[in-house]
């Protein structure tokens, strides 16, 4: 019997945001994409570092809405694959830059609006402060960076059609209507305005052969059921047997106390829908993976930082 070391210093540090490293094999054929780099770039480099992530085969980085959760540590991605392509270079292989692709859409600044009670007790609230999250980085500072930006506001596919990225997203469940208190900053007339729906928002798809449509989420502003539900409407190619979720996996943004009210009408919709998998994750919350896990048992897997899910196609 032989001993190995385990360093408890090299396991994976968490912080609120989302960053999903995603994988594409077909025949001899491989595509790395990047989902959103998480909140900010010390935490997405060490992650990346003992996760060993191979920097100069990441071919895009999409970012699935502008918050500083998902874009904070996007420089720093653009950067590492940018000097991993430098080293590649030196060894005479030749190499394309990092395509960013972004919503043209990109605010001046977000935030939270906090509230309480007016009077206290009532359900009438009144505002008490702004909470600006940081800018969240520059098109031109991507391009700096090394990055080649591009601006995507309708649905497209990437990587040879490996995947696709959607485009705005429909809401049309009555009960997914944005989250309450979220702002924007306007620096031509330096005034906040509400953003409860952040229209920005895209998913990205991959259908892996004899299982289904696979769905990266970043946040689901829009709602995860609106967010199903367009998966299959765009990404489907209008054959019912093709519209089956295999696995939905992000941010199900249903955790807080006025977005828990929604949990009931989700889960009973997204019963219908019926994904073989979810891995609900970030904002989802702990009441909406419990109330998944008791109406859906089975189906919910455990989302953290460092997990790797490998999907298959099973030869019949
Ligand atoms: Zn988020
Ligand atoms: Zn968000």
């Amino acid at each position: 019997m032989t001993t190995v070391d385990f360093n408890f210093a090299d396991v994976c540090c968490g912080a609120h945001g989302l960053s999903i490293l995603l994988t594409g094999i077909k025949d001899d054929k491989e595509h790395k994409v990047l989902f959103d780099t998480g909140p900010h770039s010390a935490i997405f480099l060490e992650n990346a570092k003992r996760l060993e992530i191979e920097f100069e085969k990441i071919e895009v980085i999409v970012l699935s809405h502008w918050h500083i959760d998902h874009s904070g540590g996007m420089l720093a991605a653009v950067e590492r694959c940018q000097h991993a392509r430098e080293q590649q270079k030196q060894q005479q292989q030749s190499t394309s830059p990092v395509v960013v692709d972004l919503h043209p859409d990109r605010p001046d600044e977000r935030g939270v609006c906090l509230t309480r009670p007016s009077p206290p007790g009532s359900t009438v609230s009144e505002p008490i402060e702004y909470v600006a999250w940081g800018k969240d980085p520059s098109f031109s500072a991507l391009e700096s960076a090394g990055g080649k930006v591009s601006k995507n506001a309708k649905a497209h596919t990437i990587c040879d059609s490996f995947f696709g990225v959607s485009g705005t997203i429909p809401r049309k469940t009555t009960y997914e209507t944005g989250i309450p208190n979220h702002v924007r900053w306007s620096e031509s007339t330096k005034t906040w305005s509400a953003e409860q729906e952040i229209m920005d928002e895209r998913y990205l798809v991959a259908r892996v052969r004899s299982k289904g449509l696979v769905v990266l989420t970043g946040c689901s502003h829009a709602g995860v059921i609106n967010v199903c539900q367009d998966v299959k409407r765009a990404f489907g190619g209008g054959n019912k047997k093709d519209e089956d979720i295999f696995f939905v996996v992000g941010g199900f943004h249903l955790a807080g106390g006025s977005m828990e009210t929604r949990i009931q009408e989700t889960v009973k919709d997204m019963k219908e829908i019926n994904p073989t998998y979810m891995a609900p994750g970030h904002c989802s919350g702990w009441r909406a993976k419990s109330a998944l896990e008791n109406a859906m048992t089975g189906q919910v897997v455990s989302l953290g930082v460092g997990s790797d899910f490998f999907i298959t196609h099973q030869q019949n």
